[in-house]
């Protein structure tokens, strides 16, 4: 090598890092995959004087490698066929692929009878962050030019690397706005539940909103008609109506039957190739990709929400399953809110005396507000409320007076507690309060308080000088118990302590015992 050819080689270099620099900073600038692909096209081809470049990344979803940038040579196929092949075997052996091949002898003693393309010089090499960002960058230039020599593969390698991690962060960056996005259109549909009572206008918003986040073809809410044999279509969006009104599905038959039989949701990337539902639903569904999700209210299968598109390559995702989740617990809220089920359950759940919850809905609330502490990590109080010598009004006065001063005692009761705190009646002149988010001690305060209230009430109309007080009992979720039985057991037993001691009292768990066996 002459001094000569050094000199041009070491400024080659030199200006190659100038340029895979400037390129860097560049790089780190984009907001979306075209814009930085081709970018990178475009300089490569530059850098690496080269006839076309060619980007290809990784698609997950589904396994292949997927053109998204090339710059020149577009109108005419260089390599025809093969490059995609060569592309995933460097992506798969994580290193460069130099096919370089001087066909100049081969074409002159074939006598040019044949058109085998022209030489080339082909270079692939591969770039990977994490298998979501990755791919390979392929680059041809005639061989009759220049091969692509040590320092031209090891330039690529750095411009690869580099497209690696600002691919990554292109990635971040918009799975970021999705999610806002999509956690936006979620709290947008709950907002409206609150403010709309109608059931089929809320099922309308929300299959609207699952088609806008998840980009879904059809999106459908399927509910038990009455006799809660068949699942009917109550809200859609992608659907023909005459399919609308006719479309039954029996429990446990097609997809949608067995999500609200298994009461699990179920993903499916393609319907053609899942045994399960082979020849029952390819072709009705002309469905590929099926994401379906069960809806539920207190562990029941009220309906099921389907998402459908007609290809392979736009599959739902886990994401998905979670959104749709998300919908489907707003969708079952809207179905408890609504007259259908509501009514019907309300006269399940209230007592008919006093109008506050039963017991069984008492039971039910605090088994939900203790599952829904644990997840948030928050304290529940429960208060059991007894009124002391209660037979003695009903002795003295009869009945009909004892009936109207537990209305009374409820009505103050409801009065006087916070609108979260929840009051049920819990047994004849018992009631129960369970107060979310609340800790012992301010629950001891807020039962001392209405004690006093009470005490200094007149409840017996009939009877002015008659006072009617309460002995009360406290636990707290989750340092006197963890669990809903445990919790009442535990504030029960402070309760007969505030009895035993004088009753018009209020006793918190712990307190029963040391006092008891203590002082
Ligand atoms: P203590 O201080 O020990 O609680 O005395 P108490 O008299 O309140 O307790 P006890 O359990 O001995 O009596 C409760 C009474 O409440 C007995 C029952 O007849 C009466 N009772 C239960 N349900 C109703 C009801 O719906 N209406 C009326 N009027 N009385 C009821
Ligand atoms: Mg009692
Ligand atoms: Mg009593």
């Amino acid at each position: 090598m002459t001094s000569n050819d050094l000199l041009a080689r070491i400024e080659r270099k030199d200006r190659h890092l100038k340029a895979l620099a400037d390129m860097s900073v560049k790089m780190n600038s984009f907001h979306t995959l075209e814009e930085l692909m081709n970018f990178v096209a475009t300089r490569t081809r530059e850098l690496l004087e080269s006839q076309r470049v060619t980007i290809l990344v990784w698609n997950t979803e589904i396994s292949r490698l997927v053109k998204v940038a090339s710059s020149g040579g577009e109108e005419e196929e260089l390599q025809p066929g093969s490059g995609e092949e060569v592309a995933l075997r460097a992506l798969e052996a994580h290193t460069p692929i130099l096919l370089s091949r001087d066909t100049t002898q081969e074409d002159a003693q074939r006598s040019g009878s044949e058109t085998h393309g022209p030489p080339l010089s082909v270079l692939f090499v591969p770039f990977e962050d994490t298998e979501e960002a990755s791919g390979v960058i392929h680059v041809e230039r005639p061989f009759t030019q220049r091969a692509f020599d040590e320092e031209e593969i090891s330039l690529l390698t750095l411009i690869a690397s580099q497209t690696a991690s600002s691919y990554r962060n292109v990635q971040l960056l918009s799975d970021m706005k999705d999610q806002l996005k999509n956690i936006h259109a979620v709290q947008e549909v709950g907002n409206l539940l609150v403010s709309t009572l109608d059931l089929d206008t809320v099922l309308k918003l929300i299959v609207r909103g699952i088609r806008d986040v998840t980009g879904a073809e059809v999106c459908s809410i399927m509910l038990w008609d009455e006799n809660q044999e068949h699942l009917v279509i109550r809200a859609s969006e992608g659907i023909p109506k005459r399919v609308v009104r006719e479309a039954r599905v029996r429990r446990g038959e097609n997809i949608a039957g067995w999500v609200a039989q298994e009461g699990k949701p179920l993903l499916i990337r393609n319907i053609d190739e899942d045994r399960r539902f082979v020849g029952t639903a390819g072709g009705r569904y002309r469905s590929k990709a099926v994401l379906s999700v069960p809806l539920k209210a207190r562990g029941q299968v009220l309906g099921v929400i389907n998402v459908n598109n007609s290809t392979t390559t736009k599959v739902f995702t886990e994401e998905d399953q979670e959104l749709l989740m998300l919908f489907a617990n707003h969708a079952a809220i809207a179905l408890e809110n609504s007259h259908l089920y509501g009514e019907l359950e309300k006269l399940a759940i209230t007592d008919g005396l006093t109008g506050l919850a039963n017991h069984r809905a008492f039971q039910e609330r605090l088994v939900r507000e203790l599952s829904r502490a644990q997840r948030f990590q928050q304290e529940v109080s429960l208060l059991i409320i007894d009124i002391d010598h209660f037979k003695s009004i009903n002795d003295r006065h009869g009945h009909q007076v004892g009936d109207q001063v537990l209305r009374s005692v409820a009505d103050a009761l409801q009065d006087q507690l916070r609108k979260m705190d929840y009051v049920a009646r819990y047994g004849g002149e018992e009631f129960a309060v369970i107060m979310p988010q609340t800790r012992k001690t301010e629950s001891v305060r807020i039962a001392e308080r209405l004690r006093e209230r009470m005490a200094n009430e007149r409840f017996v109309k009939v009877d002015p000088t008659r006072s009617v007080t309460i002995s009360v009992g406290v636990s707290e979720y989750p340092s006197d118990a963890r669990e809903a039985s445990q919790l009442v057991e535990r504030a029960d037993r402070a309760l007969y302590f505030s009895k035993e001691n004088g009753r018009n009292r209020v006793t918190p768990a712990g307190m029963d015992l040391s006092v008891a066996t203590g002082a």
